[in-house]
């Protein structure tokens, strides 16, 4: 007889000899079924194993006695279908279980030889978002030792509110506690983002590095005023870009601390919230806006006089986006009580106060706070380029605002060898792309190029970079904003606010990027703008 039974590789059927019934063993379905004299049991068993032969009319019995008959048959006919089944499924589980330790050997194998050949040395130069994200993901796969310049990292697009005292999304007010919480909310000591010692940090207590083709000399480090030498395998330059006051650690001088940039912003803040001062912004862009928005929601909470002033040499606000984006902007601002100008260049008339260039209108105020001109970290590159002795600071090329050039689908330095990459604000790159995020993701692809050493199979399927969609939260105090999504206003208000601060929670606490969901989101449309006016803090 021929049963058909799973097959547990293919979910497909086998064929096999099916056990004819009397060779099967009494079991406890015997047992358990109604007692019938033994003699009567062997006519029952001839019954089943010959099946098909018709009975004697001397072997015919009762109703009661031919149920019993066909209980039996089934019984048997189960049971040997079962035991064909174990038999059939053991035989899988066994192979199955012998793939396994198969698999779990030569994995363990595969292991120790990569284990065998020396780790990877990779030094990243600089700590912002780029530089924290490529150790954070490289530390397990490589030695990993990151440079920068202070202790502490600073959550860059936090500064704006704790500048203003606000908490963002938080009715806590304008108390100073409340503001120290604010600030110590935005910055994370390295000491503690790299606790578990899987990655070295050094800071250079200030800028002064050196790269060469295969180190990197830190400048009288470690407080014994002598330099020390990094080899490296690969380098990630991420040095970010420098802003001119106190938006921005400069990371030099006191900044070089939590406590010295702590009271730097306490002193900022003291001057512009103390009551009745005007406080010019220059710069329309990102930056300014979010920074006009922000002093006005204090303004109006303290309601002792002060006042914000925003100007702008574009035609609107925010002209790097689309113009509905800076028209919503406009109008929120204006509501809040910021008096915007826009439409012309003002010029620097003693310490506080500005003349426009046409119409020669002057803007007095108490405070100034410029949200314009970043400029890429790259001095250090520049410094010794005129040295042609082979200890020479290395050659790395610069494109005209002085970023540096790289090959937009590795993020490798041009002209330079191969392992030299450049990631974040740092790298010369669409003005529209000088976003956390950006440098998020990039810092992330580098770091996978860099794990894949040597896998010219694994490299070939990570393919070129490709940039994601623009997706960004501008915000416009603790309750309102504009979340866009390529040229898209996709959410205003309350729900842009909730946004930008579920962004801050998920970045200050280094959770993995979810760049799966954003590598789905389809790219919407971004027109092409005046790239000299697309950088957040670019605009005047
Ligand atoms: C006020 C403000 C608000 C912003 N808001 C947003 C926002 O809401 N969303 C958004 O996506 N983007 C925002 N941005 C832009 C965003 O902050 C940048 O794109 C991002 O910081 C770039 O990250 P990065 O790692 O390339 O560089 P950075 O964050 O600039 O980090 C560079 C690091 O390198 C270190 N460094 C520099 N030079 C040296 C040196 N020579 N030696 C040692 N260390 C050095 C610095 O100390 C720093 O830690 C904002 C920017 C500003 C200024």
């Amino acid at each position: 007889m021929i049963a058909r039974v799973p097959s547990l590789a293919h979910g497909t059927f086998i064929t096999r000899p099916f056990p004819r019934a009397r060779t099967v063993k009494p079991s406890r379905i015997d047992a358990q079924r109604p007692r019938v004299p033994a003699q009567r049991q062997c006519a029952l068993r001839a019954t089943a194993s010959s099946q098909t032969r018709a009975l004697a009319p001397s072997e015919r019995a009762s109703p009661a006695a031919r149920a019993g008959e066909r209980t039996v048959v089934i019984a048997d006919t189960v049971r040997a279908r079962a035991n064909a089944l174990n038999g059939a499924m053991s035989a899988h589980v066994r192979v199955a279980l012998l793939a396994l330790a198969l698999a779990l050997w030569l994995r363990k194998r595969t292991l120790n030889a990569s284990s065998s050949t020396p780790r990877r040395k990779v030094i990243v130069l600089g700590a912002g978002f780029a530089g924290v994200q490529a150790a954070i993901d490289l530390r397990a796969h490589c030695d990993v030792e990151v440079i920068d310049g202070k202790e502490y990292f600073e959550f860059v697009p936090g500064t704006l509110a704790a500048l203003a005292g606000a908490r963002p999304m938080s009715t806590s007010t304008f108390a100073d506690d409340a503001a120290t919480r604010a600030q110590r909310a935005i910055m994370v000591p390295y000491a503690q983002i790299f606790k578990d010692k899987r990655v070295k940090f050094t800071c250079t207590r200030g800028r002064e590095i050196d790269v060469r083709d295969d180190c990197v000399i830190v400048r009288g480090e470690r407080s014994s005023m002598e330099d020390v030498r990094l080899a490296y395998d690969e380098l990630i330059v991420a040095t970010g870009s420098v802003y001119a006051g106190v938006i921005k650690s400069s990371g030099v001088g006191r900044e070089m601390t939590m406590q010295g940039r702590m009271d730097a912003y306490a002193e900022a803040r003291a001057s512009i919230v103390r009551g009745n001062t005007t406080t010019i912004i220059v710069g329309g862009g990102v930056v300014g806006v979010e920074l006009a928005a922000e002093l006005a929601a204090r303004a109006t909470k303290a309601n002792n006089g002060s006042s914000v002033v925003l100007l702008h040499a574009g035609e609107r606000l925010l002209d790097a986006l689309p113009d509905h984006i800076g028209t919503y902007v406009t109008k929120a601002l204006i509501k809040s009580g910021v008096k915007v100008y826009v439409g012309q260049k003002y010029e620097r008339d003693g310490e506080n106060a500005f003349i426009g260039v046409a119409n020669k209108n002057v803007i007095r105020g108490d405070y100034v706070l410029m949200a314009i001109g970043s400029k890429p970290a790259t001095e250090f590159l520049k410094r010794a380029t005129d040295d042609s002795s082979e200890n020479a600071t290395l050659d790395v090329p610069l494109d005209q605002f002085g970023r540096i050039r790289i090959d937009p689908s590795t993020r490798r330095v041009i002209g330079v060898e191969s392992r030299v990459y450049a990631v974040g604000d740092v790298a010369s790159k669409p003005p529209e792309h000088m976003l956390a995020s950006y440098a998020h993701w990039e810092a992330e692809y580098v770091a996978t190029r860099i794990k894949y050493h040597g896998n010219a199979k694994a490299l070939a399927k990570l393919g070129a970079y490709v940039p994601p969609p623009r997706l960004m939260a501008i915000s416009l105090g603790s309750f309102d904003g504009v979340m866009v999504w390529g040229d898209r206003v996709v959410a205003t208000g309350i729900v842009a606010a909730m946004f930008k601060a579920l962004v801050q929670f998920w970045f200050i606490r280094f959770l993995p990027a979810p760049y799966g969901v954003m590598k789905m989101l389809p790219h919407m449309r971004c027109a092409p703008r005046d790239p000299a006016r697309l950088s957040p803090a670019s605009s005047s």
